[in-house]
């Protein structure tokens, strides 16, 4: 296992992330014995880094992952949780919520704590002094109850930087979506450089292979990736992707089974980053299949004082082209969160007005159209 340094810490390179893990039945409950198998194998080879999340597997990756986590010394292992703070109903209950994930996890401190999914639809909510969430979360780290604090995001980097101008001297780590595909789709590259901006604020990879969505390539895209290296896994090339960026302590994937579990401590076994070549194939295959599947939106804003509604069309078309690349038949709730009611894609009356002047030559009114749909 690839060992790394955080303030006096030695980290597993690769993480367990605890929001997939085996289940069975109509109402997915976790599987218990499959899970205990895994993360016997995971800390017998060197992982010493597990991450839930007060929502993940509706509230139970908690209590699985304290139960079979408790049967090892408390010191062999780090254990990180998240504030749910993307849902309405938590804001302000910091304390409560907070006390019941210690109890749900059977410890006494978290080693790493984040506030979850900074994002559009809660940002405000964060910067509220009202609600006083974060600086709760401040003071637990001065107690002890919190090693290390930081924050996940999916948010753009404009609410990125207003929640780092407001906490970012409190944060140890941040967490981003960081991968090959995302490394311009979801603007991972300007978020990590964001992160040195902010004193080199180390960072958490979250979804390195895209949900396995990269764990998979239609064969021309392989092809030329075996070109390269015969014997690296397809999947492996996302790891190597990140392995070769500096400024990534800790990855977490979200492992389902014992053979992921087998072949991700395998790929983390030894550093293989990547040469200029290769990076250059891995971008030109990612640019390949956004392009092919994407709006062509330079974001100009030209199109938006057109607009009667007042809709915020560049940045409703980055998320359409995100729920495109993502495959999903439903829009994700986070994403409709986003916006507020009026400015969301039904609200567009369809008269084109926008069309007429995007040098794209986008049909922004049929992208609405569709969106609108999906929503529904
Ligand atoms: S077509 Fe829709 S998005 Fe375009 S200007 Fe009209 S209301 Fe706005
Ligand atoms: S005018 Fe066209 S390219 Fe420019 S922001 Fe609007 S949709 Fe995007």
């Amino acid at each position: 296992m690839i060992y790394k340094e955080f303030k006096g810490k030695k980290l597993s390179a690769l993480g367990m992330g605890c929001m997939r893990l085996p289940t069975y039945g109509e109402d997915k409950t976790i599987d218990e014995a499959k899970t205990a198998e895994m993360f016997d194998y995971a800390i017998k080879n060197g992982i010493n880094y597990f991450d839930t999340a007060w929502g993940y597997h509706d509230g139970k990756s908690e209590l699985v992952v304290g139960k079979l986590l408790e049967k090892y010394p408390r010191e062999s292992f780090y254990l990180a949780s998240k504030f749910p703070g993307y849902s309405k109903e938590t804001w302000g209950r910091a304390k409560e919520i907070f006390e019941k994930q210690l109890e749900k996890c059977r410890v006494d401190h978290f080693d790493f704590y984040l506030i979850h999914n900074v994002s559009e639809g809660n940002i405000d909510a964060y910067l509220d002094e009202k609600y006083g969430d974060v600086m709760y979360f401040v003071k637990m780290r001065e107690e002890g109850k919190i090693g290390h604090l930081g924050f996940s995001t999916h948010a753009n980097l404009e609410n990125m930087r207003r929640f780092l101008d407001k906490y970012g001297k409190y944060m140890e780590f941040c967490q981003i979506q960081l991968n090959w595909l995302d490394w311009r789709l979801q603007k991972a590259e300007a978020k990590v450089a964001m992160m040195k901006e902010y004193g080199n604020i180390p960072v958490w990879v979250m979804e390195p292979v895209r949900g396995g969505k990269l764990a998979t390539l239609e064969e021309g895209y392989a092809k030329q990736l075996q070109a390269h290296r015969e014997d690296e896994s397809i999947p492996a090339w996302a790891f190597r992707f990140i392995q070769s960026i500096p400024e990534v302590c800790v990855t977490l994937s979200g492992m389902s089974d014992f053979e992921q579990v087998k072949a991700n401590i395998k790929t983390f076994s030894e550093e293989k980053p990547l040469s200029g070549d290769e990076w250059n194939t891995l971008m030109s295959i990612a640019d390949s299949m956004v392009g092919r599947k994407t709006l062509n939106c330079t974001a100009c804003r030209y199109c938006t004082t057109y607009c009667p509604q007042g809709l915020d069309i560049p940045r409703i078309i980055e998320h359409y082209n995100e729920h495109t690349v993502s495959g999903r038949s439903e829009v994700s709730p986070r994403m409709i969160a986003s916006y507020a009611e009026d400015k969301l894609p039904t609200a567009c009356i369809g008269c084109r007005s926008c069309e007429e002047v995007c040098p794209q030559n986008i049909e922004i009114s049929e992208m609405m159209s569709d969106f609108a749909a999906k929503i529904k």
